[in-house]
């Protein structure tokens, strides 16, 4: 996004004292100004004002509604009453996979219920004829789904490539698993994939087979699943504008300003660039290059290049992978899972898909770059080697500032938030999981580990900032859902998840605003409303500060804006 700078804030000072002398009209007269509403800047300095002034897409004030009007309201300025709606910063995203979003409008969802029509094997099935007849689908074409957990299957019937066979015995059908780690594949796509009872399965990968036989059963993940994956049809060069858009869409509705696309393949760094190029971007997209495209991908974009927006497009560092997901038992913990592993194995800790020593060398290769590193881990044991990474990598300056950030940290152990201060990292959470995955990781882990997943009070509580993510599309873009989940931390049967680890609602606001912000080292042009940062502003119906805490999942988000722009409006 190009911004006019802003004046001088001496300017703007010297406007308000000759306001408040009685001058007739502002020499610096605001685009709008936001009141009638509540206001949470998330500012801990002003968290309470009436006003907000934004001129040239950035906050030119806040403070008492008198004040701002008395100073910056001119004939051209644009009042904007909130009618008792609360205003806050747009929401940053700290970890998705925003390219997925470009491709989920031509998929069907089976996510379980609240979150899709996928409450058992019957319904995916059905949700997936429904989905070819509506689009007249041809034989032979490619029909994809997304959301599939065999976790929430009821009585444990989970989906096979035989379920999908009967109704799409020509059509390859692939069932997304919620996990972004694999998927469900009927035979005709086990074949156009070349997946067979011969198919040796993969180091780190998992290829069910059908019980007594070597045949696979549908279910393909992690290393068996990536060749597949990096093969997925892609939008048409004319395609990629208009799906873009229709992506960041999804991101606009749920008030997120701006977007990451979390462990982004070289082809589609060009694809972001070339639709960024193209005026798709509503929102700012910020992609973290997967480290096994690195070197490709610095081709065409030196590290110089890495920090800086371009068309709404920043590159914004590095993803590693270390572990799969704790609810498809692949990530990788130093104790044993309560089950059976993926594939049948015994005494089951999950594993490292890749050698520890490529780990480090990884890890030595971003830092020597000066890129900020984001890496992928769940497991507790995944965590220990991701640390042993930095002290190798970053040997000599263990807590420079960095802003590594661990994505999930799921499972951490209350040690390695303890190393994780001293590291200067940053934990990205996932509290959803409390909802969608709490009995699974219940029965899996066990209740000690349970209660202690996303420890964000604890974190809070060590004076680390965490952050907060959906994962898209592991679960969907909801950012209200996210707050809702960290506040109150209830499974889909009502079970608390760890109550000493729920954070009030303000705390897990800055989550998804200004700590992200400092994420993404932009704290000081967004994540709060403060004078000089970008306009990036979400209207909500109701206050999450006031209503009670298990209604903010409720809540609606009423309009989005970027630098001082319309770009969501509910209708
Ligand atoms: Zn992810």
């Amino acid at each position: 996004m190009t911004i006019k700078p802003i004046l001088a804030l001496a300017v703007v000072a010297s406007v308000a004292l000759a306001a408040g002398c009685g001058a007739p009209a502002p020499k610096l007269p605001a685009d709008m100004i936001y009141t009638g509403g509540d206001i949470i800047t998330v500012n801990d300095a002003q968290p309470a004002v009436e006003a907000v002034a934004v001129k040239d897409g950035k906050i030119l004030a806040v403070g008492a509604r008198s004040q701002i009007e008395g100073a910056y309201k001119g004939p051209a300025t644009t009042v904007v009453d909130l009618a008792g709606k609360t205003l806050l910063p747009g929401f940053l995203h700290p970890h998705s996979h925003y390219i997925n979003s470009l491709t989920v409008a031509n998929q069907v969802n089976v996510f379980a219920p609240p979150a899709g029509p996928g409450k058992d094997v019957p319904a995916i099935v059905a949700e997936l004829k429904k989905f070819r007849d509506a689009r007249k689908i041809p034989e032979g074409e490619l029909i994809m789904a997304y959301g599939y957990d065999e976790t929430s299957m009821p009585g444990g019937r989970t989906l096979g490539r035989d379920d999908l066979d009967k109704d799409f015995p020509n059509n390859p059908v692939m069932a997304g698993h919620t996990s972004l780690h694999g998927a469900v594949l009927n035979s005709a796509a086990l074949k156009k994939y070349g997946i067979t009872a011969a198919t040796k399965t993969p180091p780190g990968g998992v290829i069910v087979r059908k019980k007594g036989s070597n045949e696979p059963d549908g279910l393909v993940m992690e290393t068996a699943w990536l060749p597949i994956f990096g093969s997925l049809p892609k939008p048409t060069p004319e395609q990629e504008v208009e799906w873009s858009k229709a992506g960041q869409l999804l991101y606009a509705a749920a008030g997120i300003t701006t977007a990451q696309e979390g462990a982004t393949h070289g082809p589609d760094v060009a694809l972001l660039q070339r639709a960024a190029g193209g005026g798709a971007n509503l929102i700012d997209v910020i992609a973290f290059p997967f480290i096994v495209d690195l070197d490709a991908i610095l081709k065409d974009n030196p590290p110089s290049s890495f920090g800086q927006y371009k068309n709404g497009l920043k590159l914004g560092g590095v993803k590693i992978t270390l572990d799969g997901s704790p609810q498809g038992s692949t990530a990788f913990f130093t104790a044993p899972y309560l089950v059976d592993g993926p594939n049948g194995q015994k005494n089951w800790r999950g594993e490292l898909p890749f050698p520890e020593d490529t780990v480090k060398a990884w890890f030595k290769r971003v830092y020597d770059l000066g890129l900020p590193l984001n890496v992928h881990g769940n497991g507790d044991a995944a965590i220990d080697v991701l640390l042993r990474a930095h002290e190798y990598a970053a040997a000599g300056s263990l807590d420079k500032d960095r802003r590594t950030t661990i994505i999930h940290s799921q499972f951490v152990r209350l040690n390695q938030l303890d190393t994780y201060v001293t590291y200067k990292f940053i934990p990205s959470f996932f509290t959803e999981h409390t909802f969608y995955f709490g009995e699974t990781h219940m029965r899996q882990r066990g209740k000690e580990q349970a209660y202690f997943m996303s420890p964000m009070r604890t974190a809070i509580g060590k004076g680390l900032h965490p952050t907060n993510h959906t994962d898209f599309n592991v679960s969907p873009i909801d950012q209200l859902f996210v707050v809702w989940t960290a506040v109150n931390r209830v499974s889909r049967t009502g079970e608390v998840i760890g109550p000493d680890e729920r954070v009030t609602p303000l705390e897990a606001l800055k989550a998804i605003t200004i700590n992200a912000a400092y994420q993404y080292s932009e704290e000081k042009t967004k994540g709060s409303i403060e004078v000089g940062k970008l306009a990036d502003l979400v209207i909500l119906d109701r206050n999450p500060l006031k209503v009670p805490p298990m209604e903010i999942k409720d809540i609606k988000v009423v309009e989005t804006i970027k630098v001082g722009k319309t770009i969501y409006k509910a209708k």
